[in-house]
């Protein structure tokens, strides 16, 4: 998996948003809201859930505009 997905759950308030705008569908929510990380293979790094994310409780490592690991 060339991108890695973090949520830290003390942070996140389960709004949903990560969930809706990721454009692959990577996550799916639990019945609580809470995005589960379902599909991290599909991640294409476009980093839109942690840009979306109100709390800064999602991380996205290793993408080409962050240059993470190089
Ligand atoms: S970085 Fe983009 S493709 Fe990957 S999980 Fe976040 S929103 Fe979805
Ligand atoms: S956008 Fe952030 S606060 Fe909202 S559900 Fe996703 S991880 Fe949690």
């Amino acid at each position: 998996m060339p991108y890695s997905l973090s949520i830290d759950r003390r942070w996140c308030k389960k709004c949903g948003l990560c969930v809706r705008y990721c454009p692959k569908n990577v996550y799916d929510a639990d019945p609580l809201g809470a995005p589960v990380i379902a599909r991290a293979q599909d991640c294409v790094g476009c980093i839109q859930c942690e840009a979306r994310c109100p709390d800064f409780a999602l991380t996205v490592e290793n993408t080409p505009e962050k240059h993470d690991g190089a």
